[in-house]
């Protein structure tokens, strides 16, 4: 089932907000008015509610059983989008005087690294800037201080279209990781993190809702002028609740977190994302017209950006595939091209669509 607008068929390639499963809304939708009998919205529901608690509870209960998640890591739902984890993450980890080390990747490694720049002294152990960010790093690329506070990575670059091939090794350094465009999407070892930390707006649900996974060692560490709302040990002592949580963002959270389970788990949905970004790779390296620069062992499964090297082809390319149903495919602002972000809810049919535009504009254009 994909969104269907009148009688189009919609595919919405956007990488955030992003599409939802359909079953998912549909389930949103029959309880919108009235949520299991209470005659009441989830939107209106107190926080403090027994109904609401209930669904926090199994929100936090599916994603520990989809990621395997070990007991010694608490699971934090707040407001404030990955970004406000960029100030966070230093506020909450960096000691007084140890360094901490980033790896740069791309987009949003940056936008990482500029904030905690802010909160002390930080440290880029690599970079794969070189390459236009074509490649993430390799493990030879870079060593780590293992005197760092933490180093910061992050595994899918949502912009550039990358991703590592393997977790960086950290030594007794606490890895943290921005999981923002590539969580549950595949499986993944919580034990090898300290941090992990995603916006919902992609594979977990409506924007405004960032997970935060967190080993307990970790808790308890921020600097004392650490606002109240970003400090772990504030947030974990009080259930997410040092202030009202975006309780229908959780909500949805726990329905996607239901239907991933339905899927199959995350070793089959694994599966269903390979199985579409190699359609949609293997048309665009066939391509006379359009081709993605990201070296192979480093492309995205999530985000994978292409072009004609011609803007205004592009262009045309986007508005043309709008026409067509195939919504949200231009690059970000910042790199021009196009862009297909292909997440969880992303059915194969949609990509097959794609492809087939890809190939009936290439007829046309070549
Ligand atoms: N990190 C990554 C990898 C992202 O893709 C994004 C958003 N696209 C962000 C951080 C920022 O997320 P937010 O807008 O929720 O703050």
């Amino acid at each position: 089932m994909v969104a269907a607008v009148g009688a189009e068929q919609i595919y919405n390639f956007c990488s955030g907000p992003a599409m939802l499963p359909p079953e998912v809304m549909l389930t949103a939708q029959a309880e919108m008015l009235d949520y299991n009998g209470s005659g009441m919205s989830v939107m209106s529901l107190s926080h403090r509610s027994e109904e609401f608690l209930g669904i926090q509870a199994d929100a936090e209960a599916r994603l520990r059983q989809l990621l395997s998640m070990p007991d010694n890591y608490r699971v934090l739902f707040l407001q404030g989008g990955a970004s406000s984890q960029f100030a966070a993450v230093p506020l909450n980890l960096m000691g007084s005087d140890q360094p901490a080390v980033y790896l740069d990747s791309g987009y949003w490694s940056q936008k990482a690294i500029a904030e905690a720049r802010r909160y002390g002294r930080v440290v880029i152990a690599g970079s794969s800037a070189e390459s236009q960010y074509c490649s993430a790093l390799s493990s030879n690329d870079y060593q780590i201080d293992p005197g760092a506070a933490y180093l910061h990575y992050t595994p899918n670059e949502t912009i550039d279209g990358n991703c590592f091939d393997h977790i960086p090794s950290a030594g007794c350094v606490p890895l943290v990781a921005d999981m923002s465009s590539c969580i549950l999407s595949e499986p993944v070892d919580v034990s090898e993190y300290g941090v992990i930390y995603a916006g919902a707006q992609k594979n977990i649900g409506p924007a405004g809702l960032v997970v935060v996974i967190v080993r307990d060692d970790l808790v308890g560490r921020a600097r004392a002028d650490c606002p109240r709302l970003l400090n772990y040990q504030t947030l974990a002592e009080q259930n997410s609740m040092a202030n009202t949580p975006p309780t229908f963002a959780i909500y949805m959270a726990g329905l996607v977190f239901r239907w991933l389970q339905e899927q199959g788990g995350l070793q089959d949905v694994k599966k269903r994302n390979v199985a579409k970004a190699q359609l949609l790779y293997d048309v665009i390296d066939n391509s006379r017209l359009f081709s993605n620069q990201v070296v192979s062992s480093n492309r995205s499964l999530m985000n994978v950006p292409f072009s004609s090297g011609n803007s205004v082809l592009d262009a045309e390319f986007a508005q043309t595939a709008a026409a067509n149903g195939l919504k949200n495919l231009q690059g970000h602002r910042s790199k021009g091209g196009l862009r297909a972000s292909i997440y969880n809810a992303m059915p194969y049919s949609g990509v097959e669509a794609l492809v087939n535009f890809i190939e009936k504009f290439e007829s046309q254009h070549v």
